[in-house]
């Protein structure tokens, strides 16, 4: 899908010329002649890209950066300022918006296409993230939590390639106060330590390595995939700078490096970073809170039921699996004679003493209230009754101490081989099930198998 581009700027021939170059790359573009306009296209519609004239009467462009990157809901939009001045104040200004780059009128084409389609990519990265996030928030009936803040940078790490070490030196010093800097000469040093990286800065003027070739390394390698780059490029060399950022660095800072800029630019990578990483763990929280039970921590019969029908047809299918179902003996009894907390206090400690008893490769799950389930792949009829022979002994050889009491529990189970690969769960999980039947029937405190399918 292309990119959605709004430009902002109150000049129209500036918009039209903008807007056409734009539109010849086959971007999508929107433009708006003031900043109360740009953000109310920006409350209404998707937008992947900003690009924002400064000064414009009105809301200016430092005002419309700010009020768009303290958003919890536009903060992840990527912002490019179009400045006619060049002075250092002015970008710092823009960089302490939150201002994700900056361009300088009049704005060249090699500097516009790269920094758009390095922005563009990013956004895409981010919008997938928050994509499953929120996917993942459907399933579990949720609301996506927004990122309320804007991420924090404190504490960060930060890996510098300087070949040069007196220069590596200073701008350790300078940075002092913003990140913790630790500075290699040789690149080799730099792909081992990255992975521990918060941002990555490369200095293009080395000679000694490529470090072109440095950063394709880096971003073709699993761990530092996505870790932000941060180019210092030499001055005056605007096409090496934009080579860095076709192959992947995320910015760059020409030098003679303004402290200052290169911290805010530093900040902004890290503020990206953090900010997907909290997408990527919100998603991973909702993921497991979607599939676990939250009493015993186990998985949950939602769980249990997707991995079936992919174990049915998966690669544990040609192996064999077993699937045994456990339920403990007069549950009922417990929670009518000590209280449903010692009841759920019984399923916790059944839950660790289950978990103890199996395999690394098998799979325990709550299948629902005082019932459990184990899945064996791999197991054949006498595997699958050793392993719940061993739980049940396990639950039944010592007491539960419980609501200071000591309970004698007793478990019975039901099992089943799978027949083949073609068995449906359906009928694997019914047939478990007369098994179970039949050993609570036969006295209870034992394990059933099931007959062949
Ligand atoms: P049987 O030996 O035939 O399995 O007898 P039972 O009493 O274990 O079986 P029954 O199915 O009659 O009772 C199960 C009880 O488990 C009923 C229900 O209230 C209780 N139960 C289900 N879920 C929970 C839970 O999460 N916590 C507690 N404390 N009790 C639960
Ligand atoms: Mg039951
Ligand atoms: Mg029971």
């Amino acid at each position: 899908m292309t990119a959605r581009i709004l430009v902002v700027d109150d000049i129209e021939v500036n918009l039209r010329l903008l807007t056409a170059r734009l539109a010849a790359e086959y971007y999508e573009v929107t433009s708006v002649e003031s900043g109360a306009a740009a953000l109310a296209i920006l409350a209404a519609q998707p937008v992947d890209l900003v690009l924002l004239d400064v000064m414009m009467p009105g809301l200016d462009g430092f005002e419309v950066c700010r009020r768009i990157k303290t958003s919890p809901q536009l903060m992840h939009v990527p912002v490019v300022l179009i400045t006619a001045l060049d002075q250092p104040e002015d970008r710092l200004a823009g960089l302490e918006a939150g201002a994700d780059d900056f361009l300088t009128k009049p704005v060249g084409d090699l500097a516009l296409m790269s920094r758009v389609r390095s922005l563009t990519r990013l956004k895409r990265i981010t919008d997938e993230l928050r994509n499953r996030a929120e996917t993942a928030m459907q399933l579990v009936g949720g609301e996506m939590e927004m990122l309320r803040q804007l991420a924090t940078t404190a504490g960060s790490r930060t890996l510098a390639y300087i070949e040069t070490e007196a220069e590596g030196r200073s701008i350790a010093r300078r940075l002092r106060d913003e990140t913790e800097l630790t500075v290699v000469t040789e690149p080799e040093a730099l792909l081992q330590a990255a992975g521990g990286a918060d941002v990555i800065m490369i200095d293009l003027a080395a000679e000694r390595n490529d470090p072109l070739r440095l950063i394709s390394q880096l971003r073709s390698a699993e761990a530092t995939r996505l870790l932000p780059i941060l180019a210092l490029a030499e001055a005056g060399d605007e096409a090496k700078a934009a080579r860095a950022l076709e192959l992947g660095a995320n910015d760059y800072v020409s030098r003679p490096i303004d402290r200052n800029e290169l911290a805010a630019r530093l900040r902004t990578q890290l503020r990206r970073k953090r900010y997907d990483e909290g997408l990527r763990q919100s998603l991973q929280q909702t993921i497991e809170l979607a599939v676990t039970d939250p009493l015993t921590g186990l998985h949950n019969r939602r769980f249990l039921d997707i991995h079936l029908a992919r174990a049915a047809g998966g690669a544990d299918a040609a192996d064999g699996f077993a699937l045994a179902l456990f339920d403990i003996d007069h549950f009922k009894r417990i929670n009518d004679g000590f209280g449903h907390d010692a009841g759920d206090a019984v399923l916790k400690e059944f839950g660790r003493r289950l978990k103890t008893a199996i395999r690394a490769s098998d799979l325990a799950c709550r299948f629902g209230g005082e019932e459990f389930a184990v899945l064996m792949p791999g197991a054949d009829a006498d595997t699958a009754a050793a392993v719940s022979e061993r739980i049940r002994q396990a639950v039944g050889e010592a007491a539960f101490a419980v609501a200071g009491e000591q309970l004698t529990v007793t478990v019975s189970a039901g099992v089943a081989v799978a027949a083949g690969a073609f068995e449906p769960r359906e009928t694997l999980l019914k047939r478990a099930d007369a098994a179970l039947y039949e050993a609570k029937r036969g006295g209870r405190n034992r394990i059933g198998m099931a007959e062949a399918a």
